[in-house]
């Protein structure tokens, strides 16, 4: 059993508060990823899994033990970081057995851990190769390999893809989640990536300043996310953001801007009062082009600032009244600067949060 339980786990360095009591539980089997801004905590958590970090508070539970005191080569967890650290005299075959060696491993155990690893990633043709014969994507992958045959039950991973390029951060990310189908060993992965967060994880753990702000499925916090800093962070683009109010009329409520735009709400929070401020969320793929359909209130008077091109669609960043708003329009349009584009946004996509606290609104 490989459930990674972490309770009210803290690190301090000196006067720095980098991880300030964390609760987290980690199933079987579970890929979980710790994602967020530079500085929020995620290595330090990650380190201190390892054991390559003491806590200054808390415990570290693995499986039924806890081994917050236990040294790193007793945790059963093998860690692939981002700068791979192979040894540059040694073949792939030397470095992905070398600490099988060091633990006086039969040869022949080793010899076949060490193909077996070598096949799944597929590695046969290159054992006798050096690092410096390699690709990037190739030295990550014997990094991998050099993980996988100590057959942990844990895999922690910090950031292992951001040295590569992009097309190759995208293949390697396939070929981790393929790698998790096979072996069906908990995974830990740290990245400041929300978009390799999204693609990988069972679950994100969403970080800032060393605090959990969400937990969830990556579906789960991109479509309900918990407060303004969880939705700023998780999409690309990111969420636009409006201060508005609450509007209530009878049976009928919305939000609208100062300037005149209203929408009706689709889904209706509780407790909130006519007139009381709120934020206004929208995601760029949810903000269209206003329609002859569209009723005039809802429509939101814009001007074209900058349009990039991506090939199957365009962002267009829109001034409304002061505001940079970014859209997401398919297919190739034809705008320029100081074009007027008016905007409307789907109802059902409106998310509100709590201008003081950041809080969703529900
Ligand atoms: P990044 O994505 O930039 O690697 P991170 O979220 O992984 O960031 P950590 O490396 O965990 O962040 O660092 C968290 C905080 O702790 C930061 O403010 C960092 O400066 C501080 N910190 C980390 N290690 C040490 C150390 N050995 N001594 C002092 N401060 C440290």
């Amino acid at each position: 059993m490989a459930t990674v339980r972490l309770q009210g786990l803290a690190k301090r360095f000196g006067v720095v508060d980098a991880v300030k009591g964390v609760d987290l539980e980690i199933a079987d089997h579970e890929f979980v990823v710790l994602v967020g801004p530079s500085g929020c905590g995620k290595s330090t958590i990650l380190r201190m899994i390892a054991g390559l970090e003491d806590p200054s508070a808390g415990e570290i539970h693995i499986g039924a033990d806890c081994v917050t005191h236990v040294p790193p080569k007793d945790r059963n967890i093998a860690m692939v970081f981002q700068n791979y650290a192979l040894y540059p005299h040694m073949t792939v075959y030397r470095n992905m057995a070398f600490s099988l060696r060091a633990r006086r491993m039969r040869r022949s155990e080793i010899d076949q851990r060490v193909r077996q690893a070598a096949a799944i990633l597929e590695l046969e043709e290159l054992l006798d190769r050096r690092p410096a014969e390699l690709s990037g994507g190739q030295r990550q992958r014997v990094a991998m390999g050099r993980a996988i045959v100590r057959e942990p039950t844990v895999f922690l991973f910090d950031e292992p893809l951001s040295n590569l390029d992009a097309k190759l951060r995208h293949q390697m990310r396939a070929e981790i989640k393929k790698l998790h189908h096979r072996l069906r060993t908990t995974v830990i992965y740290v990245t400041h990536d929300q978009v390799e967060a999204m693609t990988l994880a069972d679950r994100i753990v969403i970080l800032k300043d060393g605090r959990i702000e969400q937990i969830g499925t990556p579906v789960d916090v991109y479509a309900q996310p918990a407060n303004r800093f969880v939705a700023g962070f998780i999409g690309s683009p990111a969420m636009n953001f409006l201060a508005g109010r609450f509007r209530v009329d009878g049976d009928r409520v919305a939000v609208a801007l100062e300037s005149g735009p209203t929408w009706p709400l689709v889904q209706v929070p509780r407790g909130l009062v006519d007139g009381q401020a709120v934020t206004i969320g929208m995601r760029p793929c949810d903000l269209r082009p206003a329609s002859d359909a569209t009723p005039a209130r809802q429509v939101l008077l814009g001007q074209v600032v900058v349009v990039e091109p991506l090939g199957d669609a365009s962002l267009i960043t829109v001034d409304i009244g002061g505001i940079g708003a970014v859209a997401t329009i398919d297919g190739v349009v034809r705008l320029d600067p100081g074009m007027a584009l008016n905007l409307a946004p789907r109802l059902s996509q409106i998310h509100l949060f709590d201008p003081t606290t950041g809080d969703r609104l529900t």
